[in-house]
Parts: structure tokens; sequence; C-alpha cells
């Protein structure tokens, strides 16, 4: 499985593209593309790279992160998933949008949710859902148990965790989240990829993280 990351919106999100390099087949994580640009810069690697995307995957509600929903739910006609629980988000962007000065149109409903026994198919691999709330109250991780790897949204990052000053966070579900949850999910060697700023390891954040 390779991964695929762009940089993209106001935000400096991550953007993942998780596939697999034999059959093609692949997902994509937040969609957060938003100029023009950026929006040929994704179709772009996809279809130079012979890419099929089979799904589009929020890992949680907030405006960054969706941005591009309406784009690639059209641009490759797949279903796009999040939690339940962020569904509010999903519908409540155009104010997400007005907050951080951002212009957005409605985006599409969700085809299906997510929840801790949904599990994605990724390329010749599988995505495990696991509900990571905190910093939203529908927040997932996604994790690939056989490549050792987890997109963990904006619920952790490198030596630090995600806000919970929005609508729905709270920072003690959030630590509970990380410690109770993913840190029981997954070992010391599993590779974090965030929604923002650099990759770390479980491991790493376990013992240098210092909100934990
Ligand atoms: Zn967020």
């Amino acid at each position: 499985m390779r991964i695929k990351r762009f940089i993209v919106n106001p935000f400096q999100m991550n953007c993942y593209i998780y596939f697999d390099e034999t059959s093609g087949n692949g997902v994509i994580i937040d969609p957060g593309v938003y100029s023009e640009a950026e929006k040929s810069c994704l179709r772009k690697y996809i279809t130079d790279n012979g890419i099929t995307i089979t799904a589009v995957i929020n890992t949680h509600g907030h405006i960054d992160h969706v941005l591009g929903n309406a784009f690639a739910k059209d641009l490759f006609n797949v279903h796009l998933y999040l939690h339940k629980e962020d569904r509010f988000l999903l519908e409540s962007v155009k104010e997400q949008g007005v907050y951080f000065g951002i212009d957005i149109e409605n985006l599409p409903e969700p085809d299906g949710y997510l929840d801790d026994n949904s599990v994605i198919p990724a390329g010749d691999s599988t995505l495990a859902v696991l509900h990571t709330p905190g910093h939203s109250p529908g927040g997932i991780c996604l994790i690939d148990h056989k490549n050792k790897i987890v997109f963990s949204g904006d619920s952790i990052f490198r030596e630090s965790i995600g806000r919970t000053d929005l609508p729905g966070g709270n920072s003690d579900i959030l630590i509970n989240s990380i410690k109770g949850k993913l840190f029981t999910a997954c070992k010391d060697d599993y590779i974090i990829y965030p929604g923002h700023m650099e990759e770390t390891t479980i491991g790493h954040e376990k013992s240098e993280n210092p909100f934990l």
C-alpha cells in the first residue's frame, strides 16, 4: 500500500490517497481540496498513477477536512462515509465557513455511516474504524492492522492533540479516546498519519506527547 499526502486549503490539512500499486484501487481520506489548483493536482495524480478511487472517507466533519467532498464524490462517483455523530458538522458547514472566513456551498449527503464495527476495503488491505471522539463527537481513526498504519484525523498529532474548543469538543473524552482506545488498538510500531503536520508513531506519542 502506498500513501500520497497533499497539504491543502488555508488550514494546511493533510489529504491522503491510500492505494494499492498492484490493483490501483484506493481511497481518499479527507478530501480537503479547496482551490482549483489543489483539485486539479489531486485529479492529475490519480489519473497519472492509474488509481481507481473506491471510497471517500471523512475522519470527522470539520470544514478543512470536508471542503472537497462534493468534488471528490462527483469526480469518482463513489460513496462518502463518516461517523454519524459528525453529521451535524456536515450540515453546518456554511456556519463553520462563516466562523473561519471560508466560502463554501452545501455539501452532499453522506452515503453511509461508520462506527467501531466498520471495515473499509482499501486496495489489497482494509481500514478498521475506531471511534475516537473528543476533538469532535464523531471523530474516527482508520487503522490498517496488516501494514501497521493509522490515519488519526485530528485526534492526535506529533507531540500534540486536537483542539477541543469547537462545538462538541471535550478534552477528557479526547484523552480517553487516545489512551483508552487508540493506544489499546495499536502497538508502539504503528505509524500515525495525522490530519495536520508530519507523521509519528504510537510509541513516540506514548513517551513524548506532553498532552497525555
Ligand atoms: Zn478538526
